[in-house]
């Protein structure tokens, strides 16, 4: 454990920890834009540079630590240094700030007011670059803004493994591009890039222009989309922001999902799919509750629910694998002993979606089978042939293995034809718009909590579940 000195401050590092690792560690940020914690060190920016005592300028990022190593994160020859190297960075990059989606949260723009400030050194003409290059349905590369950091190469070489980005042709003509004949598309892990870009080169077209992000705040949820349950932030506008005339309906919507750090789940990173979260929770949904296809108050929704529990001899629960814990919980208590409960996969693996690929996506794509079959046990989802009622709770429930006769009550959240046909229908919230927790396939539990209000018809399962039940039970 080498003893070291930062600005001062005597400390301790790790045997093998650069003075950039060793610093963060003791909560000393030192400035960098190619360096990233989960990636090879590049040492291309150089505005990591420290002054170490007797030796001059080094860059922070590739400078091992050892015994006795004195440096100074902000001294006066560090600052003059960061400022040059602010300055060349600069120097042909378009400062389009006004129109740049990364405003707000770009390290470039933050860098240059702490640490240059000043216009351009140059009388020169910028030279340009291609401002809107695409790399795939998802992905748009400006390469003006573009500071080759080589970010977004490395990541595709060292943790998708994609290897579909490299740097072409040297100096000042340097590009950013796909190899020949292949697309960003091909990587489920593209968007990282968006995220990793320190600057605004490498742009998501779902989120492109749509809102400038400090409008923006970030509700802390889980993703859906697999067994991974990767911990997200879900991005939506601010109350003190809303819309109040036009396109109104964005106040409730899901502006962008980025990746919510947890080294327990998935790291800094997280797929595609979990940037689409709008897909799959801002379908159609259903908000009316309904008696055998006729819109009824939820009072008489759950009357006739209570009523076709209390007359049924053989009922079966489909219970939801996108249930929360406590709402699997509450079923277990309040419905589980009047049922023969078994656990139903919700969505099923897509034509073409990846399974487990050793990296974060898994092949079950619900996120909480964990914990419903630790409830309710691993029994296969079929229906006896004496069923006489089924309660299915959420989706992926196939009613062509319904014996004929029997009775259903939807508990679900989205418009589906089966909806109308069944005898009771009551819709439920959705994942943003209520509090709760999912158990990963390796056990580890992640909290959710709610962007949105619930729309008014709909009610949360976990209330539900309890109002369900017969008075005096089922004969
Ligand atoms: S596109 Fe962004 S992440 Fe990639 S090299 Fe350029 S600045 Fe770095
Ligand atoms: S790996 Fe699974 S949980 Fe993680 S973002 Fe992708 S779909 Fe969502």
């Amino acid at each position: 454990m080498p003893g070291i000195v930062i600005d001062g401050q005597a400390l301790e590092a790790a045997d093998g920890q650069t003075v950039m690792e060793a610093a963060r560690a003791h909560g000393i940020t030192i400035p960098a834009l190619c360096w990233h914690p989960a990636l090879s060190v590049d040492g291309s920016c150089r505005v990591c540079m420290v002054e170490v005592e007797g030796r001059g300028l080094a860059i922070a990022c590739n400078l091992p630590v050892r015994e006795g190593l004195a440096v100074l994160t902000d001294s006066e020859a560090v600052r003059a240094q960061r400022k040059l190297t602010l300055q060349f960075l600069t120097l042909n990059h378009p400062v389009d700030c006004g129109i740049c989606d990364k405003a707000g949260e770009c390290l470039l723009q933050d860098y240059h007011y702490a640490y240059n400030a000043t216009p351009s050194v140059s009388n020169e003409p910028k030279l340009h670059a291609t401002k809107h290059y695409s790399l795939g349905e998802r992905i748009v590369l400006d390469n003006e803004r573009c500071i080759l950091c080589s970010r977004c190469v490395r990541f595709t070489r060292e943790v998708s493994g994609s290897h579909v980005l490299g740097i072409e042709q040297r100096g000042d003509t340097s590009l950013i591009r796909p190899a020949a004949g292949r697309s960003l598309d091909e990587d489920p892990y593209s968007d990282n890039v968006i995220d990793l870009c320190p600057v605004g080169a490498l742009l998501s077209r779902r989120f492109l222009h749509q809102s400038r992000v400090w409008y923006l705040t970030a509700t802390p949820s889980i993703c859906p989309g697999c067994a991974r349950g990767c911990t997200v932030d879900v991005w939506h506008r601010r109350p003190d922001w809303q819309l109040q005339a036009v396109a109104t309906h964005r106040n409730h919507a899901i502006a962008r999902v980025t990746p919510r750090e947890n080294p327990a789940v998935n790291g800094p990173w997280i797929c595609n799919k979990g940037r689409d979260l709008a897909d799959l929770l801002e379908r159609l949904r259903a908000l009316q509750p309904m008696v055998a296809g006729v819109p009824a108050t939820l009072e008489e929704a759950m009357a006739a629910a209570r009523e076709a529990i209390a007359a049924a001899r053989h009922p079966l629960a489909l219970v939801s694998t996108w249930g929360s814990n406590e709402e699997l919980e509450a079923f277990k208590e309040h419905l589980g002993p009047l049922f023969t409960c078994r656990v139903k996969a919700d969505h099923q693996r897509g034509p073409g979606e990846p399974g487990d690929d050793g990296l974060l996506i898994r092949a079950d794509k619900n996120p909480n089978t964990s914990r419903a079959r630790a409830l309710f046990g691993e029994a296969p989802a079929d229906t006896p042939g004496d069923t006489d009622l089924v309660l299915v709770w959420g989706e992926g429930f196939d009613g062509s293995t319904l014996p004929a006769g029997a009775t259903t009550i939807l508990l679900g959240s989205f418009e589906a034809p089966e909806n109308v046909t069944a005898a009771v229908f009551i819709p439920l919230s959705i994942l943003t718009e209520r509090a709760g927790h999912y158990t990963n396939f390796e056990g580890v539990v992640s909290g959710f909590a709610p962007c949105f209000p619930a729309p008014a018809t709909v009610t949360h399962a976990e209330e539900l579940f309890p109002r369900l039940v017969p008075e005096g039970g089922r004969p």
